[in-house]
């Protein structure tokens, strides 16, 4: 061990005994404080969505035979083409367990930091939205959410993508945190909540018409956040919107539907007794 490798190997051992600083996500103590504000068990229980995805929604779909094109799911594939908002979808992780943690420590304790980290995990999975896109846009924060959080989370992440920021939407209106409220009412609490934003309106408008963007955001819940985004962008003309985000909510099972009372009624009837013997076999 010499060099950057030592320099490191020491400062870790006095970091983490005169500051002894916790993981951000687990609360155990810090090995490698240098390496950043969250240990390398918890980076490695982030469950990242696996392949192969749905090339429109990003949710994963029934494994395919090796060299057959999985394609879209069937709820894409019902929806005629160019009807969504989002033309294509992509999330690194779900939103539970260690990656929820990181995400919250970096959103609600300003543990900018893990900014880096976590856009690491957006442009793997994000690759050929990036490589397509002209634009990465954030998700604007309400300016007195912005006030009180002191910096946009979105906007962290997309600095980090590779294309050039544009930071070109403005919400219209304060509304309630997404997480708050049922499923149902989330697409109606976004819903216009989006428009170009005053200096977008004059600067950017011809940056957007024609161009493909990004549209970038910590945790993608129902969709109605990016899809109102998207929509604010295409009306200004821009040719395709994706979404990219670093976790995104596990959809709910469907639950099956319970049997028709017929069914559930004959589940209760008792065996049926085998059918007596015909007479010309019985027993003289
Ligand atoms: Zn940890
Ligand atoms: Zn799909």
């Amino acid at each position: 061990m010499r060099g950057a490798a030592g320099a490191r190997f020491l400062a870790d051992g006095f970091l983490s005994v005169v500051w002894a600083p916790p993981c951000a996500a687990c609360d155990a103590l810090l090995e490698q404080p240098t390496r950043g504000a969250v240990c390398a068990a918890c980076w490695q229980r982030v469950e990242l969505i696996p392949p192969p995805l749905c090339t429109a929604c990003g949710l994963p779909l029934p494994a395919a035979p090796a060299g057959v094109h999985a394609g879209d799911c069937a709820a894409c594939g019902d929806r005629p083409s160019g009807a969504a908002p989002l033309a294509r979808q992509r999330a690194a992780g779900w939103y539970r367990g260690a990656l929820r943690s990181v995400i919250r420590a970096f959103k609600y304790q300003g543990r900018r930091s893990l900014a880096e980290p976590l856009a690491a995990l957006m442009r793997d999975a994000g690759g050929p939205l990036l490589g397509a896109a002209d634009l990465v846009v954030p998700v604007p924060l309400h300016p007195r959410r912005r006030w009180a959080r002191g910096f946009n989370q979105a906007r962290d992440l997309a600095l980090r993508l590779g294309p050039p920021v544009a930071d070109v939407l403005r919400r219209t209106r304060y509304t309630r945190p997404q997480t708050a409220l049922a499923a149902a009412r989330r697409r109606a609490n976004v819903a216009g909540a989006f428009e170009l934003s005053y200096r977008g309106a004059f600067r950017m408008r011809h940056a957007i018409a024609g161009r493909t963007v990004v549209v970038a955001d910590d945790v993608l819940t129902t969709g109605a956040t990016l899809d109102a985004c998207a929509r604010a962008l295409r009306a200004a003309g821009a040719r395709a919107v994706f979404g990219l985000t670093a976790a995104r909510v596990a959809p709910r099972r469907r639950r099956r539907s319970p049997p028709p009372p017929r069914a559930r009624a004959a589940r209760r009837l008792p065996a049926p007794t085998p059918a007596a013997p015909p007479a010309a076999y019985s027993c003289p």
